[in-house]
């Protein structure tokens, strides 16, 4: 059975190199929706997949990233000193911050967030099955488990700026 939960962020970007000179030549930003899925083969004594209630992790990870920068760390250094000049809340990612790059990124993340909880009411074998992004109301990004092979990085390659750490 599957489940899904819906989180927004608030967050601002350019995506280089994407076809797009709107995009990629430009700081903006967007509203996202993320949609977290959420497989398991049994249900707990609530007969749920799970309680939304155990998803604080996830809910805590897409905090972080809400009216921060979305800083590549393939922006010349340049451009990284003027936006930690200039912004307090700044994610600096692997990957860069297309809605695809979020999605696997976020995928990365809530499977660990996933895998670190506590699960007590006879919980099955609950399993991170995808996480969509949506950039705009028309489009969204897909993760899979599988697609992780399209990109090589680890929770050391994501960095939060002190004051994203210091506002938890
Ligand atoms: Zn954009």
């Amino acid at each position: 059975m599957r489940i899904r939960k819906l989180f927004r962020f608030e967050a601002a970007h350019v995506v280089r190199g994407c076809s797009s000179r709107r995009c990629r030549e430009n700081i903006h930003g967007h509203s996202y929706v993320v949609e977290v899925l959420i497989d398991s083969g049994t249900l707990d004594r609530g007969f749920m997949v799970m309680d939304f209630a155990l998803l604080e992790g996830v809910r805590a990870i897409v905090d972080r990233f809400d009216h921060s920068y979305s800083l590549w760390r393939g922006e010349d250094e340049e451009m990284k000193a003027f936006v930690y000049k200039y912004n307090r809340r700044v994610v600096e990612m692997p990957v860069s911050p297309s809605a695809e790059g979020y999605a696997l990124l976020f995928f990365f993340l809530f499977d660990e967030a996933l895998r670190e909880t506590v699960f007590r009411n006879g919980e099955g074998d609950v399993r991170l099955y995808s996480v969509r992004v949506h950039e705009t109301e028309t489009g969204y990004a897909e993760a899979f488990r599988e697609d992780l092979r399209l990109v090589d990085f680890g929770r050391e390659d994501v960095r939060f700026s002190r004051a994203i750490i210091e506002e938890e």
